[in-house]
């Protein structure tokens, strides 16, 4: 009996630790960082798919709001117009708004924040602890980013990016994936878009450096094809997060 006892003792020291390192893993906050055109929405919207978690592009929340005409999209608007970035404090309101809804318990992908210093402060002082952080900077260069954003068509429907030549729909015009009619938006004229990439380097490129000292920046050559970012991406995320890589809705 007392053999046994000492046993089971033993035993339940072994599984103690075990215990401690199956606990369930944090929800994955993905934070896309990179110029605009650097393939953080199409990126988004393939990951989002391949790992059940919700892609939420800043971007598209806004454009949401003009089309709906609230009082937000107004605001917002003018900014967008003119290739600048929209008020921290809106961005702030739209993207708390919507973390907090149910489907983004395990997680999700943020394509276009933080693009501030303040907004990036203002996710971890809500975040940090709760969350497992995992930055992707996008490397490309302007120049490719000029040809890619000039070259732009967007699913009105679904959100699906395509280029005019070097990904250009089957049919013209509509979307591959839903049928969606695709359009150019009205900020990817070339004055916008040399606007839109100096506030880039003024005030998103500065975050590279904030999240390489946390640990958490894993720098990625995105002036490959979609797919082959999407490889290195996918194979970096699974690592990172096994559990999501595996688990269905
Ligand atoms: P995007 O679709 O990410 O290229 O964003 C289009 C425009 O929306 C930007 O040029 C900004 O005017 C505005 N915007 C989107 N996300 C943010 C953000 N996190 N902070 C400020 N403005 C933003």
């Amino acid at each position: 009996m007392k053999t046994f006892a000492i046993a089971l003792l033993g035993l339940l020291m072994t599984i103690q630790p075990l215990k401690a390192t199956n606990q369930p893993e944090k929800p994955i906050v993905i934070i896309l960082l990179g110029a605009p055109g650097s393939g953080k929405g199409t990126q988004a919207v393939e990951l989002g798919q391949a790992f059940h978690i919700p892609h939420i592009s800043t971007g598209d929340l806004l454009r949401e709001n003009i089309k709906n005409n609230t009082a937000l999209g107004q605001q917002a608007k003018s900014y967008m117009d003119k290739g600048q970035l929209t008020p921290d404090e809106l961005i702030l309101d739209i993207l708390f708004e919507r973390i907090s809804k149910p489907d983004c318990s395990r997680g999700y992908l943020l394509d276009g924040f933080p693009r501030t210093s303040a907004q990036a402060h203002e996710l971890e002082d809500s975040l940090r602890d709760k969350v497992q952080f995992a930055v992707f900077y996008l490397k490309v260069s302007d120049e490719q980013v000029i040809e890619r954003l000039s070259g732009r068509l967007i699913c009105k429907k679904c959100n699906r990016i395509f280029h005019k030549t070097s990904n250009p729909p089957k049919q013209e015009g509509i979307c591959d994936s839903c049928g969606g009619e695709l359009y150019q938006r009205s900020d990817d004229k070339p004055e916008v878009i040399q606007e839109r990439l100096r506030v880039y380097h003024e005030q998103t490129k500065p975050l590279e450096e904030f999240y390489r000292k946390q640990g958490v920046l894993n720098e990625v050559d995105a002036s490959g094809t979609s797919g082959d970012v999407l490889k290195t991406l996918e194979a970096k995320i699974s690592e990172l997060h096994p559990a999501l890589s595996t688990s269905k809705i």
